[in-house]
C-alpha cells in the first residue's frame, strides 16, 4: 500500500467525497489538507488522534517535511486537495518530490468543481446543436497563460467554457471574452460555493455580469460559465433517438 495517498476532496459537501477516499482518510494517521477550500466536516472522518494540518499556512517544504517525518515513523499520510486533485491542485510538484525522495503514494479522484457548478445549476454542459465541449481554463493571474491559452483565443470557439480563479477579475475575463468572438448577450452563471450550505448562484450575459457581480460585493470560491447552453433551444440528444443504434440497441 502507499505510504501517502493524495485525495480529491470534492467540492465542498463532505457527502462528495468518494468512498474510497473517505476510507482513506478514516484510515490515515496524518491529514495534511487545504483549509482555505477543503470543507472541514471531512475531517470528522479521522480516527482519533489522527495528525492535522492546515496546509493553507504551510510551503511545500513545510508539507514535504511533514510528510517525510511522518512516513519515516511508519505513518500513511492522506494530503487532500480540494475538487479533483488534477486541476489546479500543484499537486506534480508533490509527487516529484515524493518520487525523489522514495515515497510511494498513489491519487484517488474527487469531484471537482465545475461539475459541482453544473449540478448546482442542474444544466448540461455539452448540449447537441449548441456544443459538444468543455474547456477548462481560467484568466492570466500571477501564473501566465501560454500564448495560444489567452481566452481570447479559446473563445473562438464558442464552447462551454468554465473558468476557475478568476471571479475576481470578472469585468476582464467578460471584456476578453467578446474581444475572442463571444456574442455579448452570451450567457454566464457563477455559482459561488457550489455544494456548500452557502451556495450561490449569479446570473448575467457578458455584457452585464461584471456588474451584477460588482453588486454582489466580494465573492471568492466561484466558477464562471459562459455558454449558449444556458438559454438555448436544442436538438435532442441523439442517445435517446429512435433511428441511433449504440451499443445497447438496434436502430428501428
Ligand atoms: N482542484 C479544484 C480547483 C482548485 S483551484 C477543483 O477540481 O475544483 C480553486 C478554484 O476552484 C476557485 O478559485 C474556484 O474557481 C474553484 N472552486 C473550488 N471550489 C469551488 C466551489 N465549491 N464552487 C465554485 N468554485 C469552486
Amino acid at each position: 500500500m502507499a505510504q501517502v495517498h493524495i485525495v480529491g476532496a470534492g467540492p465542498g459537501d463532505p457527502e462528495l467525497i468518494t468512498r474510497k477516499g473517505y476510507r482513506l482518510v478514516q484510515e490515515a494517521d496524518v491529514v495534511i489538507y487545504a483549509g482555505s477550500l477543503v470543507n472541514p466536516a471531512i475531517l470528522e472522518a479521522c480516527k482519533e488522534g489522527c495528525e492535522i494540518h492546515n496546509s493553507a499556512s504551510m510551503s511545500l517544504d513545510d508539507v514535504l517535511a511533514v510528510t517525510k517525518a511522518s512516513v519515516a515513523e511508519g505513518k500513511t499520510v492522506v494530503r487532500l486537495h480540494t475538487g479533483d486533485p488534477a486541476i489546479y491542485g500543484a499537486i506534480q510538484e508533490q509527487m516529484d518530490a515524493l518520487k525523489e525522495m522514495e515515497i510511494t503514494y498513489d491519487v484517488t479522484p474527487g469531484v471537482s468543481s465545475f461539475l459541482a457548478t453544473a449540478a448546482a445549476l442542474q444544466q448540461e454542459y455539452t448540449l447537441p446543436n449548441v456544443t459538444q465541449t468543455v474547456i477548462i481554463t481560467r484568466m492570466e493571474g500571477r501564473t501566465p497563460m501560454p500564448e495560444k491559452e489567452k481566452l481570447s483565443m479559446l473563445a473562438s470557439h464558442g464552447a462551454t467554457m468554465c473558468i476557475f480563479l478568476s471571479v475576481q477579475m470578472i469585468d476582464k475575463v467578460a471584456a476578453e471574452l467578446i474581444e475572442g468572438g463571444y456574442d455579448k448577450t452570451t450567457p454566464v452563471a457563477i455559482v459561488v460555493k457550489a455544494s456548500w450550505p452557502d451556495q450561490r448562484i449569479i446570473r448575467g450575459t457578458l455584457e452585464t455580469i461584471a456588474d451584477v457581480v460588482a453588486e454582489e460585493g466580494v465573492i471568492r470560491q466561484a466558477m464562471i460559465v459562459v455558454s449558449r447552453v444556458l438559454d438555448t433551444d436544442y436538438e435532442l440528444s441523439k442517445l435517446y433517438d429512435k433511428g441511433f443504434a449504440h451499443m445497447y440497441r438496434d436502430a428501428k
